[in-house]
């Protein structure tokens, strides 16, 4: 229990480090309550307008509609306790892999109150173990489990709702502990800087509090490299068994689309310890949208495209199909080069492999890459990354415009973070900035744009 001085809560006086949110952000109360909708109305409508029963055809014809919309005031139809009970175990069997198994432990940037929090590094050793178990449960029981998944999807995704809305509405709450309660004149309870307006649905949306915890379990961290992106791997093995077993083998298309996203899923897990400097866990409250988005968007609504070709196979011409895999492979190598390029000179601008790369210094005591990867375009690894996601829509062929839904969803997330970003350089690096922008004048592709 913290000790301390209690601030005048009553009064509604916020701490100098916790201050009222002034700025918020999707345009506050009626932003927050329309993305909530749309992007469960999008998980919805995707699965019961591509599914294997009704096929994936667009523009969606009346008749399919009334179908929608009668799938909608069937809700409860699609609410099967088994799926919550394996949803809830997953996290939990995750969780207790958190706890566990051995791995470094490295301190993340330092918060507003000059505290650095301790974070386990065992997100791939996880992984493997999980993977290794998810072996023997084949060996030992078959595909039926697989089957269950890929055959369960939507009656899982809409447990994954379930669950990131209740733990979202936990850790709002959560963050009221302890709230007024201050140690040496800092407060107990960090709150993220845009997630403390007052107003309780936009504070639910967007996170109230930096980092929450349940002991040494950081919740936001977990949920944002573990059950999502290792649950994406298993509904896309999954998704392949299901084709396996249906069609006598997995065709060439599967293995593009999900062998990247396995790689992916993957090098995020190598790079654990990079999401530590991201926006997410520095500046990013823990709320709705990232309990969403990481528990059910990213394995519900990324693992799509394997879901399209479990039901409905499609083989390409040996030049496409090298066609794609070049694309995946190239776009990859941009994402993943430019991406260590950074980490490398940031860890160490003095190494000497390193002193080709030109930089110019800054006010703020940082270096700005002005050569190399980053003297290409200010973010170079963005178009790497959605040019890879590309290459997996390709690989579901031109049968539906339904399974490009991520490049344009991707391409819409990474120009309003490159946004986000380039707002909090300018305002750090000031006249820096503008300098870097005069030597890299282009975002995304060098000449383009
Ligand atoms: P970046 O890795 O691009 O990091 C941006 C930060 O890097 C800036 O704020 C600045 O931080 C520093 N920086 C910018 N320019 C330079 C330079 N020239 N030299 C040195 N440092 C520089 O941002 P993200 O964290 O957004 O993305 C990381 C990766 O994750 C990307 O490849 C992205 O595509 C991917 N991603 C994937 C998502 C998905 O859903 N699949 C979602 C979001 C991201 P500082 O203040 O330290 O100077």
């Amino acid at each position: 229990m913290p000790t301390g001085t209690t601030t005048s809560a009553g009064s509604r006086k916020a701490s100098p480090l916790n201050p009222r949110t002034t700025h918020r952000e999707f345009f506050g109360f009626p932003g927050s309550v329309t993305v909530m909708a749309t992007t469960v109305a999008v998980l919805y409508t995707w699965y019961f307008s591509c599914n294997e029963h009704d096929g994936c055809e667009l523009p969606l014809t009346a008749a399919r509609w009334q179908h929608i919309l009668a799938g909608a005031n069937n809700y409860q139809a699609y609410f099967n306790l088994q799926a919550l009970k394996y949803y809830t175990l997953w996290w939990l069997w995750l969780a207790a892999l958190y706890f566990i198994l051995p791995g470094s432990r490295i301190q993340g940037v330092a918060l507003r109150n000059g505290e650095r929090l301790t974070y386990p590094i065992n997100g791939l050793t996880s992984f493997l173990v999980t993977a290794l178990t998810a072996v023997a449960v084949y060996v030992k029981t078959g595909t039926a489990p697989f089957l269950w998944i890929a055959e369960h999807y939507f009656e899982l995704a809409v447990s994954g709702l379930i669950f990131s809305t209740s733990l979202a509405l936990f850790v709002y709450i959560y963050s009221f502990r302890h709230s007024s309660v201050e140690r040496e004149g800092k407060p107990v309870v960090m709150l993220a800087l845009a997630g403390n307006s007052g107003n309780p649905i936009y504070d639910f949306f967007i996170g109230r509090e930096l980092n929450p915890r349940i002991g040494s379990l950081d919740i936001k961290c977990f949920c944002e490299l573990r059950p999502g992106i290792m649950g994406w791997v298993l509904l896309n093995v999954s998704f392949a068994i299901k084709q396996y077993v249906e069609s006598g083998r997995i065709l060439s298309s599967m293995w593009l689309a999900i062998v990247p996203q396995i790689c992916y899923c993957i090098d995020t897990l190598l790079f654990e310890d990079k999401v530590l400097t991201t926006m997410d866990i520095t500046t990013d409250g823990f709320g709705w949208m990232l309990a969403f988005g990481d528990l059910t968007w990213v394995p519900f609504m990324y693992s799509l495209q394997a879901r399209y070709l479990s039901f409905n196979p499609v083989e390409f011409s040996t030049a496409y199909t090298v066609f794609v895999a070049l694309l995946s492979v190239s776009s990859f190598l941009v994402f993943r080069l430019s991406n260590s390029q950074k980490n490398a000179f940031r860890t160490n601008p003095d190494d000497p492999k390193l002193k080709h790369l030109k930089f110019i210094k800054t006010e703020s005591g940082s270096r700005l890459l002005v050569s190399g990867w980053w003297g290409m375009a200010r973010h170079i690894n963005y178009t790497g990354d959605w040019f890879y996601g590309l290459a997996q829509c390709l690989a579901t062929g031109f049968g539906t415009p339904m399974t490009y839904f991520f490049s344009a969803y991707f391409l819409v997330l990474l120009i309003h973070r490159n946004y986000r970003d380039e707002c909090k350089c300018r305002d750090k690096y000031k006249k820096d900035w503008d300098r870097y922008c005069e030597q890299v004048p282009y975002m995304f592709i060098p000449y383009v744009i």
